[in-house]
């Protein structure tokens, strides 16, 4: 780090749910490139260490517990790090959840949760983000998607709809936003492997009456071209491609990285 100014050189950018997974991956990417990075998670021990190892390899990080379904904690998170830092050029509304059940299963409060976490809480840093954004005359929202913002499963409906709803939040950021100097995109992965998704082997072998084994290529990778896995850093790499673009022209989009899962 510091020899050469990395990609996101001088930026500022805030991901939620980067204590851990695919946006830790992000995270220690961005600040690799030279961004100064907030990591922002419900689970304040994780994020602590994310951001100390972040630092430890000469990145700059900063740890901010947030809730993302609490309107005061994104919106205190984010003045934080404005606060600290002068400004804020990127937020990633990457934290989520997921909840396995089948729709006639499916209880009101497990139907909430996950729409919460994914959907309310991309709202509240959207809108807290863009009060900063346009303060300071622009910036990048960034989106986690998934393939299932384009494609159902069995057994995923509350994701399935949230991840549909966040396109809508993000073309209408798009939109909105193109006269303030914010560009919006969402990034759409295939299966990743990340405590999220190692969860849901053993959940869905159950609820489908296969085994695990099965669930990874019956399942989760079928549809691939080659019947591989993406990577966290081949979100992190997207994610840092989104982020770095230079002009409006890249804007309102979704961008799959499924190994061919999705395609279209
Ligand atoms: P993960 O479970 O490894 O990490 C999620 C992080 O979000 C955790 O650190 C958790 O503490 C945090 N979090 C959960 N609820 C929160 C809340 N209310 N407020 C703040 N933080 C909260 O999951 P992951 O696989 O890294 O998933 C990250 C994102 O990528 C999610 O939006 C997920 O839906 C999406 N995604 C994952 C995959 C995959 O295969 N893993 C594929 C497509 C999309």
């Amino acid at each position: 780090m510091g020899e050469q100014a990395g990609r996101l050189h001088g930026k500022v950018a805030l991901i939620t749910g980067a204590a851990r997974g695919i946006g830790r991956g992000i995270a220690e990417r961005y600040a690799r490139e030279g961004a100064r990075v907030a990591v922002a998670d419900l689970d304040s021990d994780s994020a602590g260490e994310t951001a100390a190892a972040i630092r430890a390899t000469g990145g700059e990080a900063m740890a901010v517990t947030m809730d993302v379904t609490d309107e005061a904690a994104v919106s205190d998170g984010v003045s934080a790090v404005v606060t600290a830092w002068g400004g804020l050029d990127v937020a990633f509304a990457n934290a989520g959840i997921q909840h396995i059940d089948p729709l006639d299963q499916l209880s009101f409060a497990n139907w909430r949760k996950v729409m919460a976490v994914h959907l309310d809480g991309a709202f509240l840093l959207t809108r807290e983000a863009l009060r900063a954004m346009y303060a300071s005359g622009g910036g990048t929202m960034l989106y986690m998607g998934s393939v299932h913002s384009l494609e159902a499963s069995p057994l995923k409906a509350p994701y399935v709809a949230a991840k549909h709803a966040l396109l809508g939040l993000c073309r209408s950021v798009a939109k909105e936003g193109a006269a303030h100097g914010v560009r919006s995109n969402i990034i759409c992965p295939g299966f990743v492997r990340t405590p999220l998704v190692d969860k849901q082997i053993p959940e869905q072998a159950k609820e489908l009456g296969i085994s695990e084994d099965e669930v990874i290529r019956n399942v989760m990778l079928k549809n691939t071209v080659d019947g591989q896995f993406t990577t966290v850093d081949d979100v992190a790499e997207l994610a840092l491609h989104l982020a770095a673009f230079p002009s409006a022209a890249l804007t309102g989009q979704s961008v799959v990285v499924s190994h061919g899962w999705h395609m279209g």
